[in-house]
């Protein structure tokens, strides 16, 4: 029988007699009495619980949150899933399935709340539908497994498809030369910034945090290390985890750089605020016409005007394209780009006609008979007799 206890302190504990008879104390104490007996009231509860399961006796009528709070003392999930998992068990699936009864979890009721109460909510990907049963039924197998339910409701269950990655928009160099003057801005800053994204692949926050200092124009090099933080209008002293890299110049990017320092005073700082506290002695190399940081909004608003609905990330994009497309080592762009694994470089590649054809070189086939320019100039051309599916429009290639 649970039962409380009055410590010297004037706190309360829970007591409770375990499966095999034995008095035991809650863990913790309590200022009121009620709260220590309604925990050694649980706890005698769940230990009698776990004996039960242990010997194969535990009833089909233990609710959902009961078993899958025994399974997690059991240490049945791995631990690193389990942060995830208790997360999306709080948000979705106690408030569906928290007290109900094991044998009352209907196969038709799971595939309804599959259907409607997940994946009805805006925002919503599929995969996330799929975390959120998956994790459910992981649950209901156990008890399965533990011959606590004679089967799983979880057959049949209608998920939603899963979004198959759709190719995602990239500039190349070919429409940035012909939209330049498109953007919106007679300081021509802009353009200059997709030009030189292209050519040197930096995440937009990188471009507007960039600081004369940093280029080594001898070397022909960038050395990405500052950040313009757009939200906090403060220099961060490190970009996006932490990788602080160096990336080579092109001769385009080193015409950028040249025309861009001309006629400035480059030693006065930047004029932003960094996060460090540290004194600035370098100008930004992408200003405004104030002489503000070029800021990543700006960038985009300007992108826009000229036609470039790609987001400043369609620079990032092109550049991987045109450097995997180009034949550069897949290792080389990584370390360009700041990519912590292939996997994520791979994200940014767009597939083209280009690459399916060095691919097919590269294997040995011969060049293709139908005529192909340099890198980039086939738009509108035909793939076979079959019209490209997506054919490229105002100048955003939508690799399809
Ligand atoms: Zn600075």
């Amino acid at each position: 029988m649970p039962s409380t206890e009055k410590l010297p302190s004037g706190r309360w504990r829970g007591l409770y007699v375990d499966a095999e008879g034995k008095k035991q104390r809650v863990k913790g104490t309590f200022p009121r009495k009620s709260d220590a007996r309604e925990a050694a009231v649980d706890a005698e509860a769940k230990a009698k619980r776990k004996a039960a399961a242990s010997d194969g006796t535990l009833s089909a009528s233990v609710t959902f949150r009961e078993w899958y709070e025994q399974l997690s003392d059991e240490r049945r999930f791995e631990s690193d899933r389990g942060v995830v998992e208790a997360s999306v068990m709080n948000k979705y699936v106690f408030p569906k399935w928290g007290d109900e009864p094991l044998n009352r979890i209907k196969r038709v009721q799971v595939n309804t709340w599959v259907k409607t109460d997940l994946k009805v909510r805006t925002g919503m990907s599929p995969g996330y539908v799929h975390l959120i049963y998956s994790a459910f039924r992981l649950v209901m197998t156990a008890a399965v497994d533990q011959e606590i339910l004679d089967a799983s409701p979880c057959v049949r269950i209608a998920l939603p498809p899963l979004n198959r990655r759709k190719p995602k928009k990239f500039v190349t160099t070919e429409r940035a030369a012909e939209s330049r003057g498109n953007f919106g801005d007679d300081s021509g800053v802009y353009a200059d910034m997709v030009d030189f994204g292209l050519e040197v692949g930096m995440r937009p926050n990188e471009l507007a945090g960039l600081h004369v200092a940093r280029i080594d124009r001898k070397g022909r090099k960038v050395h990405v290390v500052e950040v313009y933080v757009e939200r906090s209008k403060k220099i961060r002293g490190y970009p996006k985890d932490g990788d602080v890299r160096t990336v080579p110049m092109t001769v385009r990017a080193c015409e950028i750089y040249d025309s861009r320092i001309e006629g400035r005073d480059l030693k006065g700082g930047c004029g932003v605020e960094h996060y460090d506290g540290s004194k600035c002695t370098s100008a930004l190399l992408f200003v405004n016409r104030e002489g503000r940081p070029a800021n990543q909004p700006a960038l985009r608003r300007a992108m826009k005007r000229a036609g470039l609905d790609t987001g400043g990330y369609g620079l990032r994009r092109g550049y991987a394209t045109r450097a995997v497309e180009g034949g550069a080592d897949v290792m080389a762009v990584k370390r360009s780009m700041g990519h912590a694994d292939l996997e994520e470089l791979f994200g940014y590649v767009q597939e083209t006609e280009q690459s399916e054809d060095r691919l097919r070189a590269a294997l040995g086939d011969k060049k293709p008979l139908r005529a192909v320019g340099p890198r980039g100039t086939k738009r509108g051309t035909k793939r076979g007799n079959q019209p490209l599916p997506d054919a490229p429009n105002n100048g955003v290639t939508n690799a399809g």
